[in-house]
């Protein structure tokens, strides 16, 4: 694997592969990778010949400065975790790199980077995204780029600048990685002490106990996030936000019909942790309707939640 700290470089490493007829795979991150991270690498590495990862900790998406001060940094480990899952490049590039003097050009995503994470972060924070993911996609003119569902938001607000700016890159999404106790993976999670970390197993709790009232066959939006904010209580630990949403839109969903997401914010400590899960209205027969042979059953219907 090579290090290239400049977008000359870049290019050319990815010229010359270009020139020996060979695809190219995009992973973004934010460096202090960890399995999430590396099953997007494992799967770019699958299905790209050429596979780039980029650690850049982006200032522009941070509404908190205290948040991006704080924001683990680990080069080198990253390099050894990135090499070992088999990329070809790491792109790490500095702040004057990606925003030169006189930077003055922003992307916005109108519509679904307005809510949830949108409005409880403020606009600058998917601006930020859109406009870092759209210069690093321009950077490296990917064939694929892969992006987790655990940001399932930032992941809609990319498929729309994607289509919107006519950007000719797939986006492939794969599922939310977890340690053994449900928790998604995140780099933030590296700053909770450890009665934080306990208490942090109120996000998979919640979305479990969202899930078993689907499967139970509850349909109201309302019951579902009161079902799981309650499931957090234990945990002493408050949602900022827990809605029901269409995957594509963000727009609020009242009533679970075909698949919806439920997502959900919450603080432990300084520490802000994000998770969610897609909830499917087939996953259970309705409440009262004994189940048929050729309806799933609920162990199933939780087998089919991709988060
Ligand atoms: P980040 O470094 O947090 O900006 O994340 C970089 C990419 O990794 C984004 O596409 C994230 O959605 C993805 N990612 C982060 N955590 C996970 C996880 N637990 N499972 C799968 N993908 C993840």
């Amino acid at each position: 694997m090579s290090t290239v700290r400049t977008v000359a470089e870049l290019r050319s490493a990815v010229a010359a592969a270009r020139a020996r007829g060979r695809s190219v795979g995009l992973v973004a991150t934010m460096g202090a990778l960890h399995a999430g991270h590396l099953s997007l690498i494992a799967r770019a590495r699958e299905q790209c010949e050429l596979v780039v990862v980029s650690v850049f900790v982006n200032p522009a998406q941070f509404d908190e400065r205290a948040d991006l001060e704080r924001y683990p940094r680990r080069e080198r480990e990253d390099a050894a975790a990135a090499a070992a899952a088999g990329a070809h490049v790491l792109f790490t590039p500095s702040v004057e790199e990606v925003y030169p003097e006189n930077f003055a050009t922003l992307v916005e995503v109108g519509g679904v980077s307005e809510r949830l994470e949108g409005a409880a972060r403020g606009p600058e924070h998917f601006r930020g995204v859109a406009t870092v993911v759209t210069k690093l996609l321009c950077m490296t003119a990917p064939d694929v780029a892969y992006f987790g569902q655990k940001d399932a938001q930032q992941l809609a607000v990319i498929r729309r600048l994607v289509r919107d700016l006519n950007l000719p890159v797939r986006i492939e999404a794969l599922p939310t990685v977890r340690e053994a106790d449900g928790l998604a993976m995140s780099s933030r999670n590296a700053l909770l002490d450890g009665e934080q970390r306990e208490r942090a197993r109120a996000l998979p709790a919640a979305l479990a106990a969202a899930r078993e009232l689907v499967a139970a066959g509850e349909r109201s939006a309302a019951a579902l996030t009161e079902a799981a904010a309650a499931a957090m209580a234990p945990y002493r630990v408050r949602p900022e936000y827990v809605e029901l949403v269409d995957p594509d839109t963000f727009a609020p969903v009242a009533q679970l019909a075909g698949e919806a997401l439920l997502a959900l914010a919450a603080r432990i400590g300084e520490v802000r942790l994000i998770d969610n899960t897609t909830l499917s209205a087939t996953a259970a027969p309705p409440r009262s309707t004994p189940p048929r042979p050729s309806q799933r059953t609920r162990g199933e219907a939780i087998a089919t939640c991709s988060a």
